[in-house]
């Protein structure tokens, strides 16, 4: 049967401000470790063996909704996959794209999304992953990605960083057990939207590959500009600390075009992902969390971005909370959308 291997047995949906997440199950007993199977995870890039069978991640622009709709449309909704009595099939969907586009996913597929709670299911997704998926948590500093094996009885509480267009922290106390307790909206479309524009850039991979050539001091202002290349001792600032990001800007006989889109790029990643750092440590600092996990898809798996959340956690905490980041950083919602057909 060579179309069983885009049969999806179970489909779910986490569709954002951004990025449409989706994650579906082909359970399909005869291809149990079917290499063709993972061959169709490949808008994702990336497949997990799981269960009896295979789970599978991909991702699109939200703004272009109409090529997940073919995508699913090219699959097939398999037999085993959840029906409305008397209507059409039933797929578990979360983010605001589950109210947005409801109607359109009637229309184009026949198919009714059942919507399910934003946090819930960022909450169920990471607390799944953080349990049951070996090598999903690992600490990056000084360069260094390490695993870390949580011992179950010990996760809780913990502080759940979302980074995506905008910023959730949800303090985490068991399963279903949450309150979101901060967020921001500068966040990875501030990053993004902001990028685009001073670099015109046309892909955020291309955001980011160009953040990787800069260099931040030429736009930012540190301690050492303003107090004539020295430290300011007193209070145990380096002259390499950035004073003001972006502050070197208002010198009066440059205009944008006089800085090098890396040197921008990489100031605005090394800002936004501070930012985050900083806030992430205070709301754990207010309820007494030392453990701090980041996910949403602005990461990106990426080193500067890591390291820089990691060096401000660890800075402003003294050492005293650790920030960890996920394998599976944008697909925790989009998990617990899928985790939500067994309740
Ligand atoms: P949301 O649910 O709000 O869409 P996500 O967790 O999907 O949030 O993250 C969206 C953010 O991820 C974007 O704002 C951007 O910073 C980053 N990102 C990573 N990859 C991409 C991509 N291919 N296209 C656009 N944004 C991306």
């Amino acid at each position: 049967d060579t179309r069983s291997d885009a049969r999806i047995s179970h489909l779910a949906l986490d569709i954002g401000g951004t990025l449409a997440k989706l994650v579906y199950f082909s359970g399909n007993e005869k291809l149990l470790n079917d290499d063709r199977v993972q061959s169709s995870a490949e808008v994702g890039g990336r497949s997990s063996s799981i269960l009896h069978g295979r789970l599978h991640f991909a991702k699109f622009e939200t703004g272009k909704i109409d090529e997940c709709v073919a995508f699913i449309n090219s699959k097939e909704l398999g037999s085993q996959h959840p029906k409305e009595l008397g209507n059409g099939k039933i797929v578990k969907a979360t983010g605001g794209g589950a109210f947005k586009f409801a109607d359109l996913f009637k229309e184009k597929l026949d198919v009714c999304l059942d919507k399910e709670d934003e946090m819930d299911c960022l909450v169920a997704g990471a607390n799944f992953l953080l349990k049951a998926v070996h090598q999903e948590a690992f600490t990056y500093i000084g360069g260094q990605k390490e695993f870390v094996q949580i011992n179950q009885d010990d996760l809780y509480p913990f502080l759940l960083v979302n980074i995506g267009s905008g910023v959730s922290m949800i303090k985490v106390d068991g399963n279903g057990k949450f309150e979101r307790v901060s967020g921001t909206s500068l966040g990875g479309g501030t990053f993004w939207g902001l990028g685009k524009l001073l670099t015109k850039c046309n892909s955020f991979d291309e955001l980011l590959e160009l953040s990787q050539q800069g260099n931040n001091r030429v736009v930012d202002m540190l301690v050492g500009d303003i107090y004539g290349g020295g430290d300011y001792n007193k209070i145990g600032l380096s002259s390499t600390a950035i004073a003001s990001s972006f502050g070197k800007t208002v010198s009066a006989n440059k205009v944008l075009e006089n800085y090098r889109t890396e040197d921008l790029a990489r100031s605005l990643l090394r800002m936004i992902s501070n930012n985050i750092g900083q806030l992430a440590y205070l709301t754990a600092l207010r309820f007494g969390l030392r453990r701090i996990f980041f996910g949403g898809f602005f990461i990106r798996g990426q080193c500067y971005t890591m390291d820089t959340i990691s060096v401000a956690v660890h800075y402003w905490s003294k050492g005293d909370a650790q920030a960890m980041f996920m394998r599976h950083e944008g697909f925790l919602g989009a998990l617990g959308a899928f985790m939500s057909y067994n309740k």
